[in-house]
């Protein structure tokens, strides 16, 4: 089929209109990036009242590329959330750092389908080399196995699918083939603290979200390493690299011990904990961690790449592919690591383009002082709400602050710092408590946004 002459016309319209609409967007990203520190954190209602703007009933003739970019700028840009800033504290969500905007504004342009070689030379290169670099930045056995995946729920998914195929396939069950109706029972082990998503991710591949068992945790969140059960039969077991809240990491040692000896598998979800092994002041906290068996973790969080951008990691790079792997007839093997064989998509943004230009362009020392400087502003923020009269629920051995005050009025004062919007943090509960949760994840939060951050809580309890 060829276009009609008048799409000829439409196609050759946008190809003239392309170099200013691209040009158009830059410029738009640059003044928005420009404004980040200094704007409101959160949107304030003026803008979110705005979105009833946006052109909403479906267009029956085009709106033409240029108004709806102007739309987005004008509209959209002021109803974001400023969380690429440097005082956003909300979840544990990381900014972008410059370089990997940049990479990730070019690998747009690229547009490369990651999912393999012959698709994408450069994307399939990077992602190996990342993933290399990921594993070993984190002290990760020689010959790990890796893949991108949209973010650290997924990887988790992807680790624990090879670790049930595993497991099962030890039991003389082909879970790939036959799946589990009919399979042996498989025995979950969690943390009573495990992150929702963990559990999101059993239920996905088929072993429940309820069908765990929960170990005890100490004060921090962590699992106690005492009377541990006897396991039988195929198991696996989730370890955690950091604390969602408290930041805290399980003792790996001992229970990898455990786990081991009663042969199960060990899966850690480390979606930003897991980093504290890139920063050697900080990395006796997850020491035992590359005893494991598979990693899940998240690029989009401590290590400052935009969204979305997960890794899976397992030790036996033959088990990840054996899982992840399919044949169809129009995919000739290469001989060469197909990025798609080793995640559960097919079509894929190349990930690695940005993972490599953050690794690259950080080097070993970089990435360790990215790790250690969000643990040392954590570490100001204790100080200054502890002087400010908060009290600090957690060990601040991380990049985590869980705060309160006594007299029960935490859920006010967060309200009131975010309409203030001089920052954005948000609510937990620890230990039956309600508090504020602070995380520092961000590339671009320095002592004087900390500072700041910390007079506008206080402020905010008057
Ligand atoms: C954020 C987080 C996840 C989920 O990661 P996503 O990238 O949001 O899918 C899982 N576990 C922990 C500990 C997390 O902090």
């Amino acid at each position: 089929m060829t276009a009609t002459p008048d799409q000829d016309a439409v196609i050759r319209a946008a190809l003239a209109a392309r170099d200013r609409l691209v040009a158009s967007a830059a410029d738009a990203a640059r003044r928005y990036l420009a404004q980040l520190p200094d704007r409101a954190v959160a949107p304030d209602d003026a803008a979110i009242a705005r979105l009833a703007e946006l052109t909403s009933d479906l267009p029956e003739a085009p709106l033409g590329a240029e108004e709806v970019l102007r739309q987005l700028d004008e509209i959209g840009s002021p109803a974001t959330v400023a969380s690429a800033g440097p005082r956003y504290f909300g979840f544990v969500v990381g900014g972008t750092l410059p370089v990997a905007t940049a990479a990730s504004m070019l690998g747009t342009a690229w547009d490369q389908n990651g999912a393999y070689r012959v698709q994408t030379p450069i994307g399939a290169t990077l992602d190996e080399i990342a993933l290399r670099w990921v594993a070993e930045l984190l002290g990760l056995p020689e010959g790990t196995g890796g893949g991108f995946t949209s973010g650290a729920t997924n990887a988790n998914s992807t680790c624990l699918a090879v670790a049930r195929d595993q497991a099962l396939g030890a039991a003389g069950w082909d879970a790939l083939a036959d799946g589990l109706i009919g399979a042996p029972p498989v025995q979950v082990v969690v943390s009573e603290e495990v992150h929702p998503t963990v559990l999101k991710g059993l239920g996905l591949i088929g072993l429940g979200r309820d069908r765990v068992l929960r170990l005890p945790v100490d004060e921090q969140g962590r699992i106690i390493p005492r009377d541990l059960p006897e396991l039988t039969g195929p198991a696996i077991v989730a370890l955690q690299a950091g604390n969602v809240n408290s930041g805290a990491s399980d003792p790996f040692e001992p229970l990898i011990d455990w786990a081991h000896g009663n042969g199960a598998w060990v899966h850690v979800d480390g979606a930003f904990g897991i980093w504290a092994a890139a920063a050697p002041d900080r990395a006796e906290q997850v020491r035992g961690l590359a005893r494991a068996d598979s990693w899940g973790t998240d690029a989009h969080k401590w290590l400052n790449t935009s969204y979305d951008s997960g890794i899976a990691l397992v030790r036996d790079a033959q088990a990840l592919r054996a899982s992840m792997a399919m044949s169809a007839s129009y995919l000739m093997p290469t001989g060469q690591r197909e990025p798609a064989h080793h995640t559960s998509a097919m079509s894929q943004r190349a990930r690695g383009i940005e993972v490599w230009a953050v690794l690259a362009s950080l080097g070993r020392t970089g990435l360790a002082d990215l790790v250690e400087h969000g643990c040392r502003m954590a570490a100001r923020f204790a100080d200054g709400l502890r002087a400010a009269g908060f009290r600090v629920l957690n060990d601040v051995v991380l990049n985590q602050v869980v705060a309160t005050v006594d007299d029960g009025s935490i859920a006010e004062i967060i309200a009131a710092v975010q309409r203030d919007g001089t920052c954005w943090a948000g609510p937990t509960r620890w230990h039956g408590r309600d508090a504020m949760r602070i995380s520092v994840t961000n590339w671009s939060t320095t002592e004087a946004d900390v500072d700041k951050s910390i007079a506008a809580i206080a402020a905010a309890r008057s």
